[in-house]
C-alpha cells in the first residue's frame, strides 16, 4: 500500500471527475475506502465544476496529489480538463479513465497532457486495477515534496509601490507571508485561481484561502486576523499611536487596571519597529531588532488586556463634557476619560525632481527591511547622516554589493553615534560620500538613475541606482490637532511647564492647577514620545514617557 502523508490540518486531495454520477460516485467510494484517511477525496460531475474545486483548493493553499478524469465528457473532455488542471497543479499526477474503444485517444493524451496513466473502465476489482496504479502515483508524488504549509501569499509586481506597501504592512504587523512575482509561474497560477490578473495586482491570498484583490490596509488587517474595531464603547484611556511610547503606555495602563485601547494607523512598533538593530536600549547588550522588540511589547500589552487596533487612522479629537473623543477617518468615534497622543514622527520626503513618482519603486523612506534580500548584488544608496541611516547601512551591507551613504555635511561625527561610525568604517563595502546631495532621479517604472551634486564644487554626476533609502529627519503629522491642541511652530505638541508662560496657564484652561508634566492644554489629554515638543527621540525615553503618562492619567482620574 502507498505511504500515507503525515497527518496535517488539511489533507492533499485526490480529485475525480466523471459526468456519469454513478461512475463518479463509485470511483470516489473506492478511493475513499483506501485513501480516505490520508487524503481528501473530491468528486465532480463536469470539467467546469472540477476546475472550480481546484481553484478553491489552490486558494486555500492545499495540494492535489492525483487527478482522475473521464475521457468522454460533454462540454469539456477529460484531456481538456487535465490540460487546464495542469496550470493550477502541475505536480499532480494525471489519470484518464477511458472505455476500451478510446484507448487510442488516451495514448495520444500521454503527450498532450503528459498523462501518467490511463485506466480502462470498469476497473473492478479495484484492489487489482485501481489501487496499484494510484499507489504508484502517490508514491511518486510524495517523493517530490511540494506540499505547502498554510500561509498568507502575496502576488504582485517587483516595482509596484502598492505591492511594496502591502508586504511592508504584513511584515511590520508580524504576519508571515510568501511573496510571488505576478509573472512567475506560481504567481500566474495563483492569480488565475483568484480570478485576477497581472493588471489587478497586488492580490493577497489569506491563510484560509480567501483572495483579496488590491486590498486596502483596513481590509488586509481585518482578514489576516488583526483587530480593527474596538470591543467596548468607553475606555479609561485611548492611546493614539503604537510606537514605543504608545506600547509602553498600553502595557502600564492595562497592567494597572485601566480599560485601555491602543489605536495604530499602520503597524505597531512605529519608527522603532523599522530599525534593524537597536543597540542602546537598556537590557539588550547584544542589541534587539525593532521587529522583536515590537512583537514582545505588543504581546505584553495584550497579555495585560489592552486592546490593539491596527489600520485605524485617528483624524480628530474633541472634548464632550468629561469625555475625550477621537474620530477615525471613516467617521467612527471612540470615547474615553483620557487620551494619550503618542503619534511620533515620520520621515521627511526628499525634495528633488523625479523622486516623488518613484516612492515605493526604488525610492524608500525608512529602512524598508522587506527589500533587503532583493538588493543582493546591487548598489544601495542611503541618504542621511543620523543613527537610523547608519543602522540601515550596516544592515544593507550584508546583502548589497556596495552601500553608499550620502550626507550633505562634511562629517558624520556631528550626527551619528560613535559606535555606528566605527562599525561603518570596518565594513569593506560601505562608502561614505560627504558634501553630497541627490538633486534628481530618473526611471520609467522604477528608479534607474540618480544625479548627485558635490556641494563644495557644484559638480554633478549621474549614476546608475536602483535602490535609494532616505533618512533625512522627521516631522510630526499633527495637523489634525491644530484646532484643539497647542503645538510649537514645527507642529510638536506642547505640554506641562511649556504651556505655563510667565505664570499664565494656557488659554481656555479652567482647572485650579497647572497642567501635569505630559498633559496638553486639554485636561486629560496627554502626550508622550517623539511627538512631544523637545523630546529626546529615543526608544527608552518614548517608553519612559508612555509609562509616566499612565501615572498622570491615574492622578487625573482620581480627581475626576
Ligand atoms: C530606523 C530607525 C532606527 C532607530 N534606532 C534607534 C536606536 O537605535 N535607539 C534609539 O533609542 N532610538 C532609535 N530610533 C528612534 C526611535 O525609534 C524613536 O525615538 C521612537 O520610535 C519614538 O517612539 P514614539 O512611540 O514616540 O513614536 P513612533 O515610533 O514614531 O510611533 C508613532 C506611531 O504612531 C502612529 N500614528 C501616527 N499618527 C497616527 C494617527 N493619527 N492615528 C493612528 N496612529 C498614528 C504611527 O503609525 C506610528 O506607528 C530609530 C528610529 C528609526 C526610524
Amino acid at each position: 500500500m502507498s505511504e500515507q502523508p503525515a497527518a496535517r490540518a488539511s489533507r492533499p486531495a485526490l480529485l475525480t471527475v466523471d459526468d456519469d454520477p454513478s461512475v463518479s460516485r463509485s470511483v470516489a467510494r473506492d478511493l475513499r475506502r483506501r485513501y480516505g484517511e490520508g487524503y481528501r477525496i473530491v468528486r465532480a460531475e463536469s470539467g467546469a465544476d472540477a476546475l472550480e474545486a481546484l481553484r478553491e483548493i489552490k486558494l486555500r493553499g492545499d495540494e492535489v496529489a492525483v487527478l482522475l478524469a473521464d475521457y468522454r465528457m460533454p462540454q469539456m473532455s477529460g484531456i481538456e480538463f487535465l490540460e487546464e488542471a495542469m496550470d493550477l497543479f502541475p505536480a499532480a499526477r494525471r489519470v484518464l479513465l477511458t472505455a476500451y474503444a478510446d484507448t487510442d485517444a488516451a495514448i495520444q493524451a500521454i503527450n498532450v497532457v503528459d498523462l501518467d496513466h490511463y485506466l480502462l473502465k470498469p476497473w473492478d476489482p479495484p484492489e487489482e486495477k485501481l489501487y496499484p496504479v494510484v499507489d504508484a502515483l502517490l508514491d511518486a508524488w510524495l517523493r517530490t515534496d511540494h506540499r505547502p504549509v498554510p500561509e498568507t501569499r502575496v502576488v504582485g509586481h517587483r516595482w509596484s509601490a502598492r505591492s511594496y506597501e502591502v508586504r511592508d504592512f504584513l511584515a511590520r504587523n508580524q504576519v508571515p507571508y510568501r511573496w510571488y512575482l505576478a509573472e512567475e509561474p506560481e504567481g500566474e497560477r495563483l492569480l488565475a485561481a483568484a480570478g485576477a490578473d497581472a493588471a489587478t495586482c497586488p492580490v493577497v491570498i489569506t491563510e484560509g484561502g480567501e483572495p483579496l484583490v488590491q486590498p486596502t490596509d483596513a481590509e488586509l488587517a481585518e482578514r489576516v486576523g488583526l483587530s480593527t474595531t474596538p470591543a467596548g464603547d468607553f475606555y479609561d484611556l485611548v492611546v493614539v499611536g503604537g510606537g514605543p511610547a504608545g506600547l509602553g503606555a498600553a502595557v502600564y495602563g492595562a497592567s494597572e487596571g485601566l480599560r485601555t485601547v491602543l489605536v495604530e494607523r499602520r503597524a505597531t512598533g512605529g519608527q522603532a519597529g523599522t530599525s534593524s538593530r537597536i543597540e542602546n536600549y537598556l537590557g539588550f547588550p547584544d542589541g534587539v531588532s525593532g521587529a522583536q522588540l515590537t512583537d514582545r511589547a505588543r504581546r505584553q500589552a495584550t497579555k495585560f488586556g489592552a486592546e490593539v487596533l491596527t489600520a485605524r487612522d485617528v483624524v480628530g479629537l474633541a472634548v464632550r463634557g468629561s469625555a475625550r473623543v477621537v474620530r477615525f477617518d471613516d467617521g467612527a468615534e471612540l470615547a474615553a476619560h483620557t487620551v494619550l497622543l503618542a503619534t511620533g514622527v515620520s520621515y521627511r520626503m526628499l525634495d528633488a525632481p523625479g523622486l516623488a513618482d518613484l516612492a515605493g519603486r526604488g525610492v524608500f523612506y525608512g529602512a524598508a527591511a522587506t527589500e533587503a534580500a532583493s538588493c543582493a548584488g546591487s548598489d544601495v544608496y542611503i541618504v542621511g547622516g543620523a543613527n537610523s541611516a547608519g543602522q540601515a547601512a550596516v544592515y544593507f551591507a550584508r546583502h548589497a554589493r556596495r552601500v553608499v551613504v550620502l550626507i550633505r555635511g562634511d562629517t558624520l561625527q556631528r550626527s551619528m553615534s560613535q559606535y555606528l561610525i566605527q562599525q561603518l568604517d570596518e565594513i569593506d563595502n560601505v562608502e561614505v560620500r560627504t558634501c553630497t546631495e541627490v538633486v534628481a532621479a530618473e526611471g520609467a517604472d522604477h528608479l534607474q538613475k540618480i544625479t548627485l551634486r558635490d556641494n563644495t564644487t557644484g559638480a554633478t554626476e549621474t549614476v546608475e541606482a536602483h535602490w535609494l533609502f532616505v533618512f533625512i529627519g522627521a516631522a510630526p503629522g499633527t495637523e489634525w490637532l491644530a484646532e484643539v491642541v497647542e503645538r510649537d511652530a514645527r507642529g510638536f505638541v506642547l505640554s506641562g511647564p511649556d504651556l505655563v508662560l510667565g505664570g499664565r496657564r494656557p488659554r481656555g484652561w479652567t482647572l485650579d492647577r497647572d497642567p501635569y508634566h505630559l498633559e496638553t492644554n486639554i485636561p486629560g489629554v496627554f502626550v508622550a514620545g517623539d511627538v512631544r515638543a523637545d523630546s529626546l527621540k529615543r526608544v527608552a525615553s518614548a517608553v519612559g514617557e508612555g509609562a509616566m503618562a499612565v501615572t498622570l492619567v491615574h492622578r487625573y482620574l482620581e480627581k475626576l
